[in-house]
């Protein structure tokens, strides 16, 4: 028997390579457009570093007029759970991320490069399987998981490299007759890959983001079919983003030390490697180090949270944006009006060392996005989010629709506009107060300077009888808070008062405070101006009687 023929016994029905070569032929694409591919397994959870790997796979794809597509890798299926595809679909959506090709929901895809779930295409990895094995560069392996606990006991009493190996690959040589019999009488086996590297041997590769790296050559015979039939992760990508023409594999650290073995696996089947690009894991600042988000220790590891807090699609991917490319805070300077479509993210300035996340500047980012939205689009994205995570907040936005576009207005149109939203789940508690039903309800008011109850009433009472006209300009609106304070022994400025405190009571901005509180129960407020506007005459009245 020959290597063609023992392939035969073992892949009777499996198509050709070249027939696959066919079916998806080099895609049509102008020169210097990339495709990339986000890669997960369907466990419904997207991590944060994910998320940031499809938006820069998503980003590249579309400034080079290339393809991203939506590969789900589910050929661990003890990892997965049920709609775990519909899940990482609706989170890449929820950032407005979506795939020009690959998977769409739980079941359907669009594109002409699929299947795009890999246990789907068990048949096509067999043929490639197969035609490593006709070179005899692939072979059965029957050793049980016991033998293998063994190989491993010894290698660690004998301290060598563990793995499946050189002299410890005992199926390796196994003569091609008794390899076929075994197989004809029904023994169970998995395939391997026959390794032809040398771990004294190096070999370089240049990454697009790490630049040149060294290591030495793969030498282990791993496993490319498993006892299921399903390939391996290192055995399926290679034919995967082969088939699926993909130029360039952006994937996470992790995997940078795979590469001997992927470029190995590469050059066995005689097909040209994609581009590698490994990014920088997302780190954590903890106790003066840096540690990586974890999933287990983290909430903010999973992309769920983002969209739990309410903080926009826009500011998650910006934040991602910045951590990922050192020259994106410059531009954003420069182009403050820019939309993010008009940065060009380049895998050369890409962060090399760990990226850490910093929730504080994340909501930093937020509030400068949130800044330039209309109140229209607040209120969309508000309501939009409330209806999940706060009925309350819902209700209140749905039944007072026009009042509360006025109240999300107030200092927006300004040259410098409120900033202080830095996500949806900070709506209520800075516009709560200004609804009747909800104003009634406050009893903790945030008096400062001024807290004696009877000067309050008399501030109050004072404005209300001789000074308050809802239909004053803000100039005039001004100079009687000015007046009042005068009226009751405060100076009209804060100036004013500095130079000779000892002849005031307080100053003009103690006064406005205590108006500001009686109104808002807030000592902290947007424009008060705009405020007593929106609140309307009747409302104004009402809360200095009450
Ligand atoms: N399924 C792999 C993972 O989730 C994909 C890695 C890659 O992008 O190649 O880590």
């Amino acid at each position: 028997m020959d290597y063609k023929e023992l392939a035969d016994l073992i892949f009777p029905d499996a198509k050709t390579v070249e027939y696959y070569e066919g079916k998806y032929p080099e895609r049509n694409l102008e020169e210097g457009a990339f495709v990339t591919r986000f890669a997960p397994s369907p466990t419904g959870f997207i991590h944060i570093g994910g998320l940031f790997g499809a938006i820069i796979d998503k980003k590249l794809a579309k400034q080079s007029n290339g393809v991203f597509i939506l590969r789900i890798e589910d050929t661990d299926q003890k990892r997965e759970i049920e709609n775990g595809i519909s899940q990482i679909v609706d989170s890449l959506n929820e950032f407005g991320i979506i795939p020009d090709e690959g998977m769409i929901s739980e079941t359907k895809s669009k594109g002409n490069y699929g299947p795009y779930k890999q246990s789907e295409r068990k048949d096509i990895y067999q043929a490639f399987a197969k035609s490593l094995i006709q070179k005899g560069l692939a072979y059965p392996c029957f050793c049980t998981p016991e033998e293998i606990e063994e190989t491993r006991k010894k290698q660690e009493a004998a301290k060598v490299r563990p793995g499946y190996y050189g002299v410890w690959a005992k199926c390796r040589t196994m003569p091609i007759d008794e390899v076929a019999n075994k197989i004809k009488n029904g023994e169970k086996y998995i395939i391997r890959f026959k390794s032809q590297g040398r771990e004294d041997r190096r070999i370089k590769h240049k990454d697009l983001i790490k630049g040149n790296i060294e290591f030495p050559e793969n030498d282990q015979d791993i496993v490319i079919i498993k006892a299921d039939g399903l390939p391996t992760y290192h055995f399926a990508h290679v034919v995967d983003d082969h088939l699926m023409r993909t130029t360039h594999v952006i994937r996470g650290d992790e995997w940078v030390s795979s590469i001997p073995l992927h470029l190995e696996l590469f050059k066995a089947l005689e097909i040209k490697p994609p581009k590698y690009a490994h990014t920088a894991t997302i780190m954590k600042e903890e106790n003066g180090g840096k540690r990586k988000i974890s999933k287990r220790k983290d909430p903010e590891a999973a992309v769920s949270f983002y969209y739990e807090q309410g903080i926009p699609k826009e500011a998650v991917v910006e934040y991602l944006l910045n951590i990922a490319n050192s020259n994106f805070e410059l531009w954003r300077k420069a182009n403050q009006d820019k939309s993010i479509d008009e940065f060009e993210l380049l895998l050369n300035k890409m962060n090399i060392s760990g990226a850490v996340f910093d929730m504080v500047k994340l909501q930093d980012v937020s509030k400068n996005v949130i800044c330039k939205f209309s109140a229209q689009k607040i209120y969309d994205e508000v309501l939009n989010w409330a209806k999940k995570y706060d009925s309350k907040l819902a209700n209140l936005l749905k039944n007072n629709k026009e009042y509360s576009l006025k109240i999300l207005n107030i200092e927006r149109s300004n040259v410098k506009p409120r900033k202080d939203i830095a996500k949806w789940s900070d709506v209520r508690k800075t516009i709560e107060y200004m609804y009747e039903e909800e104003f009634k309800n406050i009893t903790n008011f945030e008096y400062q300077k001024i807290n004696d109850p009877e000067e309050i009433n008399k501030i109050v009472q004072e404005y209300r009888d001789n000074f308050f006209d809802i239909n004053d300009d803000k100039e005039t609106w001004f100079n009687k808070m000015k007046d009042l304070s005068e009226k009751l022994g405060y100076a009209r400025e804060v100036k004013e008062f500095k130079k000779n405190p000892e002849q005031y009571k307080g100053h003009v901005g103690d006064i406005s405070t205590v108006i500001r509180v009686k109104l808002t129960s807030k000592c902290n407020t947007p424009d008060l101006y705009e405020i007593m506007q929106v609140l309307g005459k009747e409302e104004v009245l009402k809360r200095l009687n009450s």
